[in-house]
């Protein structure tokens, strides 16, 4: 963890400006002002308007509502960002603030983090520095909910780089690329929901490779848990993948012909669940013309997106694929032209795929048997296969992405000593009115990433606190260990017990399942079900339920799909067919080697877990800065802030404990040449000039200032002051 303020400070201290920088000062750009010729009002009056920049010079610092108050006040003035420390908090401001352009960029780069508005681009900035003078690995963590801005300050990141960094030597198309790679996982993996117009359903931790020189040489994606349900099913005002609805409108004319589309989406019955094929915010013709450009941009050749767009055009036609039943009730495919187009666009035979499509295949005894389907169980074999092709075709998009990122000079010696920096934009803590088996694994990884933040939080105060020889104050918080242990631990965690009963088919349900874990975890504190608990909450549980208390607050869930969805089983003949296409991206989707492979595939739950832990690793091994998000109201309005739902988040980012880890020695930090240059205006022996060492300079000063020694420490390098209000009266005094 990066040491405190310390390595925000590597730059000489920017020039001063009025009104109290680093404090409370208004933001340069809210007031219009060109960054110097700020109003000259009193810092007073101009901390109660904007509220403080850093929520450790709260005075009431464990009052949430001192809390959303300051979120509030720096909202109006259009300051979205204020930091815990060196956290960054930031609000939706749901409207173009104009504080992205370069001449921003420009403005932020190296300066001390203190001295200027707090700004996503002044961590983007310190990040990159540490980056290049320690030369250690850094990750930028980006979360809240969906909806709050992680993917937008992800774009800002990632624009920042690419333009304020030095070009790379060789190899220039780098920076294209990583840019590029964004417009085509958004068009296959990201969708309209009710929360957000352009939401991620998958989550994603991009790491950027920078050389000795500090030029981005190349890129690497982790893609994780697409949400593929989607593919399938929406929910009313929600849509697809952006992809359909932009390859649909913005398709040219002979490429629809070719793959049997018609333009309009009502056509497909995977495209109107949601009834809400258009969206006003959205232009799915021009972003089509993004896109398409973008997939050149990642060497696709003319080829290869002829190959992808049939693997789009081939789900669409599966979505129509219709059945009736026979005399037997069997299922039979009755819609003929779909299933030819079907054929070939996936490249397989006709009467393979529909054999596929209306029987099970079931290996006895080393005999083959094909078992003929009911109307029922060959809608749901359509809809495996729809997700399957979709979501392994996205997994091979991801690969392709990397295969472009992956640095040229990978085999050279400079390679080795490349630095690499992070950037995860990975789901918030969910709580819906009916919460699945998707919430369960979203809220088990924030799960996850609390437990690392704290752990690194703490330990980062900790070290800084040895560095500068200065007592270490314990801290208490709440560690989320005992519920990341009731969920991934073996054998008695809830996903070996789920992972057990997936391999009872035809025995287990969901509700077995239920059982099982009421009698493993009974006596779990963070664990509940309508049988263990007592007559009061009990009515709030239903019998198909289990409730998790989770660091951020109660989730109920409902078991009804659990097993399904981790057991993500695809017929045998189906597998068959698809691994017997002729489309070059399918048959690296479906390889061979699964048909004869005896091992059970892990199931969704386990490989998620994995994946994680993976995650942590990677995360744990770099330094690691935070950008907390927050959505101000459900309407995506502009100027509206909403109290309760704020509060919500402020809980779920676990930003109060965050502040109480940060305040729990020190509100303040500053290195004795940043302090004592700012005020030693205020005493005759430090004015204009103190020749001695600036620790020196600063005891004389405090001295003179009258600060008691139980509101201050001396540390190696910095001043430790305890409270906001030593410092706040220090401040005040130079403006009188
Ligand atoms: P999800 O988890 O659903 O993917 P998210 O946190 O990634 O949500 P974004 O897609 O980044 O959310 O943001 C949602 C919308 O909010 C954006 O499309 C944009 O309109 C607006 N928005 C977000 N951040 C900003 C910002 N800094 N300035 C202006 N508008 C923003
Ligand atoms: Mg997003």
């Amino acid at each position: 963890m990066r040491p405190g303020h310390g390595d925000w400070e590597k730059s000489p201290p920017a020039p001063l400006l009025p009104c109290t920088p680093g404090l409370w000062q208004p933001d340069l750009d809210a007031l219009g002002s060109d960054g110097v010729r700020v109003t000259m009002e009193s810092a007073l009056t101009a901390r109660d308007r904007v509220g403080v920049q850093d929520f450790v010079l709260l005075e009431n610092f464990t009052s949430e509502a001192a809390f959303i108050e300051n979120l509030r006040r720096r909202f109006r003035e259009n300051l979205i960002y204020t930091y815990i420390g060196p956290v960054l908090v930031s609000v939706n401001p749901y409207r173009d603030l104009q504080i992205y352009s370069r001449q921003h960029m420009e403005r932020y780069r190296g300066v001390s983090f203190y001295e200027v508005p707090p700004h996503l681009f002044a961590v983007a900035d310190t990040v990159y520095r540490a980056l290049r003078t320690e030369r250690r690995d850094q990750a930028v963590m980006i979360s809240g909910e969906s909806g709050a801005g992680k993917t937008e300050a992800t774009k800002r990141l990632l624009q920042f780089y690419a333009e304020t960094c030095p070009a790379p030597e060789r190899g220039g198309a780098v920076r294209d690329r990583l840019l590029q790679s964004n417009p085509v996982l958004e068009a296959f993996g990201n969708a309209k929901t009710l929360r957000n117009d352009n939401s991620s359903r998958f989550g994603k931790y991009m790491d950027v490779q920078f050389d000795f020189k500090g030029a981005p040489v190349g890129g690497h994606i982790l893609s994780y848990l697409l949400e593929k349900s989607r593919v399938v099913h929406q929910n009313h005002g929600e849509r697809n993948f952006h992809i359909f609805y932009q390859l649909l409108e913005g398709g040219e004319e002979e490429t629809l012909r070719r793959l049997g589309l018609e333009r309009n989406p009502q056509s497909y019955l995977y495209l109107v669940k949601g009834q809400c094929a258009k969206v006003s915010s959205i232009n799915d013709k021009s972003d089509w013309k993004v896109v398409r450009k973008a997939l050149t941009v990642i060497d696709f050749t003319e080829d290869e997106v002829e190959d992808l767009l049939s693997i789009v055009a081939s789900v669409l036609h599966l979505g129509n694929i219709h059945f009736a039943a026979d005399e037997e009730s069997n299922a039979q495919v009755t819609t003929e032209n779909q299933l030819k187009y079907l054929t070939r666009l996936l490249s397989v035979e006709g009467p393979t795929l529909r054999e596929a499509l209306t029987h099970r295949k079931i290996i006895a005894k080393g005999e083959e048997l094909l078992s003929p389907l009911n109307l029922e169980q060959a809608a749901y074999a359509r809809d495996a296969l729809a997700k399957a092709v979709y979501s392994r075709t996205f997994t091979w998009l991801v690969g392709k992405i990397n295969r472009s990122l992956a640095s040229k000079d990978a085999e050279s010696p400079s390679w080795r000593s490349t630095t690499v920096l992070g950037l995860l934009d990975i789901y918030g803590f969910e709580v819906f009115q009916h919460n699945s088996f998707e919430q369960f694994c979203i809220n088990y990884c924030n799960e996850k990433l609390q437990q690392l933040f704290i752990e690194l939080t703490l330990k980062s105060e900790q070290e800084e606190y040895e560095a500068e020889g200065i007592a270490w104050e314990p801290v208490q918080y709440f560690n989320n260990k005992i519920i990341c242990d009731l969920v991934e631990e073996k054998f008695k965690g809830i996903i070996s017990i789920l992972d057990e009963e997936c391999l009872r088919p035809g025995e287990a349900t969901d509700l077995t399942f239920l059982e099982k874990l009421e009698d493993t975890v009974k006596h779990h504190p963070h664990f509940l079900t309508h049988k263990l608990a007592d007559q009061r909450t009990r009515k709030s549980l239903g019998r198909g339920e289990f409730r998790l208390l989770h660091y951020a607050g109660e989730v109920t869930y409902s078991v009804t799909g659990f097993l399904d969805k981790n057991n993500d089983l695809l017929f045998r003949n189906l597998k068959e067919t698809m691994c017997s296409s002729k489309n070059p991206i399918m048959s690296q989707c479906f390889d061979r080697s699964e048909l004869s492979d005896k091992k059970r595939p892990e199931t969704v739950a386990t490989q998620f877990k994995m994946s994680l832990l993976q995650l942590v690793e990677i995360l744990q091994s770099k330094e690691p800065a935070y950008v907390r998000c927050i959505k101000p109201n459900d309407a995506k309005q502009p100027g509206r802030f909403d109290e309760v739902l704020i509060r919500h988040q402020v809980k779920y980012l676990g930003l109060m404990e965050n502040l109480r880890v940060r305040r729990a020695g020190f509100a303040y930090r500053r290195k004795y040449e940043a302090f004592l240059q700012r005020y030693k205006s205020l005493c005759p022996e430090t004015w204009p000039t103190w020749a001695g060492r600036p620790q020196d300079g600063v005891a004389v000063l405090v001295r003179h200032l009258g600060y008691k020694p139980e509101e201050y420490k001396m540390g190696r390098t910095k001043i430790f002051i305890r409270f906001p209000k030593t410092l706040f009266a220090t401040e005040d005094a130079l403006e009188l």
